[in-house]
Formats: C-alpha cells, structure tokens, sequence
C-alpha cells in the first residue's frame, strides 16, 4: 500500500475523474470502485471499509440511475443526502466521490443498453421489467469511466450480482468482483435506503423476512425438508406481516430453482409492507 491522498474529493464531471484516475493509475495506485445510489447506510459503508482496506484509492459513485427505475416507481422520491453521504464516505476514507449529473452519464442521444438476456428476466426482474436492463448499462458504463481494479457489490441484492457477474464473464471485462455480506439493523431487517419510507412499526415487523430466514436455515440443519415444504414455511410466515412477491429456493449460479435442498443454496424473498418493496436473502 502506498501513502493515502489527504482529503477526499467530490467530483462531478466525467473527464477530470477520468484524468485523475489515469494518473494514479500510471503511478502503479490500485484502484477499489463502489457503486451506489446514496442516502447512505452500513451496507453502503462496508463495503467502502472493504476497499479501503484492498486498494490504494477507493472511488464511491453516488448516481441514481434514472433508467433501472419503471416509470410507476420511486425515482423521483428515491431519498437523497449528498451532505451526508459525503461526510460518511469521509469517514470510512473514501478517496473520491463521483457524483454525476444525469446529463453528465446519459446523454440525450444515448441509445445503448446492456442486456443479461434470462437472468434479468426472473425474480425481481418479473415485476420490474427493464430494470436489470438498466442496472448493467450503468454497471457497464461506471466501470468503463473508473477501471477499477476490484468492485464491491453487496449481497443483499444478490441478483443483481449474478447478473453483473455474468455481464463480466460474457464481455471479458478486466475487473474483479467481490461480493460482501449483507449489513442488517438490529432487529434483522437487511439495511436498504428505501427502509427510510417505513414507519418505526412498520420496520420491526419487515424483520419478519429476516426471523423467517433464520428458521428456515435451522430447520433445514435439523431436517430434511423438501424446497416446496420449505418455500410454503416461509410464505406463511412472512405473510402473516407482509405481502408477499416471491420466495424461491435457487442454485447460487444459474439462480434456477433447486429440487433438493442440498450443498448451498439461496432463499431469496421479495415482499411489500405499506407499499414499500423490500428484497432479502440467505444463502445456506
Ligand atoms: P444501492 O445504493 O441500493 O444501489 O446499493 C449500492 C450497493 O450497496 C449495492 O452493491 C448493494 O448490494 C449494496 N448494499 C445495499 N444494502 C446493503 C446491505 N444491507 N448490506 C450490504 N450491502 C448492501
């Protein structure tokens, strides 16, 4: 590791980030790149923590991307607090903040996308069409600009890893991608920005997804119990709170549905409290 810079800089416009990144880049730096869309919490900051810790130079996007939200969802209220964000990543010694803005990444000419053909179609990608369309062109896009060496993805939203996974393997992109734990409040509930539209109620009992999850993995340690039996368990439970979109039992590549629960596997759920979508998983 070489000696950090002094102070951590916000930056906005695309070509001065390109030119500082190539510079210390052509000094030998390593580069640790985290994408994100603010309003920053623990999940966000560990994986800042995690890069910090790999890498010379740690870049943290903060851009909420306009094209992987459906027009009837929450772009427009999506919580925003560059401020904070800024004295956070601050904290966790985040070298730069590129904060963008949407003319600066889209122009209006724009007309590529990226696409993970099945992989973006199932799960969170059935009720949310064009959404991983979107998530992997700015993927693609943010990685292009910044060329880190590694990146930082959290667990929580695990199919979004597997699809950017494959978007890496399929158009041989010369990075790592590692993949962190998911940070939870203390009531289990994972850590999300969107967490921040719930009342204090209505956030103790989306603890509910968690509560499930942890039984299902005991359960599954002390019986064998079929992914059906299993699946059926989870729905009940979580509904008893919340609504329900999907639980699945899924291998952890092909994120197909396993027919015995055997080796490792994810449990994945998506469920709705007040209108608020959330998603959670556990791989056991
Ligand atoms: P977002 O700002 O929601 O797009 O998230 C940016 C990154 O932080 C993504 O890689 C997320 O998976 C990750 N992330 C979000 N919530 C958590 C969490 N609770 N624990 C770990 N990582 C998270």
């Amino acid at each position: 590791m070489t000696t950090k810079i002094l102070s951590m800089q916000l930056i906005k416009k695309l070509s001065l980030i390109k030119k500082i990144l190539s510079s210390l880049r052509s000094k030998g730096r390593s580069i640790g790149f985290v994408p994100t869309m603010g309003y920053l919490h623990d999940g966000h900051l560990s994986l800042c923590r995690q890069s910090v810790k790999d890498n010379d130079i740690t870049v943290m996007s903060v851009f909420v991307n306009s094209k992987q939200f459906a027009p009837d969802e929450d772009f427009k209220k999506y919580p925003r607090d560059i401020r904070r964000d800024l004295s956070l990543a601050r904290k966790c010694g985040v070298d730069f903040v590129f904060y963008p803005d949407n003319d600066e990444v889209y122009t209006k000419d724009h007309l590529t996308y990226v696409e993970v053909e099945s992989l973006s179609k199932i799960l969170c990608g059935r009720t949310r069409p064009g959404h991983f369309k979107g998530v992997a062109t700015i993927v693609l896009k943010l990685l292009n600009i910044i060329q880190p060496d590694i990146f930082y993805l959290g667990q929580k939203d695990y199919q979004q890893y597997v699809v950017i996974n494959k978007m890496i393997k399929d158009l041989n992109l010369p990075v790592r991608l590692k993949l962190m734990p998911i940070v939870r409040e203390t009531s289990g509930l994972a850590m999300s920005s969107r967490n921040s539209y719930l009342s204090k109620e209505n956030r103790e009992k989306a603890s509910i997804i968690y509560r499930a999850l942890q039984k299902a993995r005991i359960l599954v340690k002390l019986n064998e119990f079929k992914p059906t039996e299993m699946k059926d368990f989870i729905v009940d439970t979580v509904a008893k709170k919340m609504q329900v979109e999907y639980v699945e039992i899924l291998d952890l590549s092909s994120l197909q549905p396993v027919n015995k629960i055997t080796g490792r596997v994810l449990i994945a759920v998506a469920a709705r409290i007040a209108g608020v979508r959330l998603i959670d998983n556990v791989i056991i």
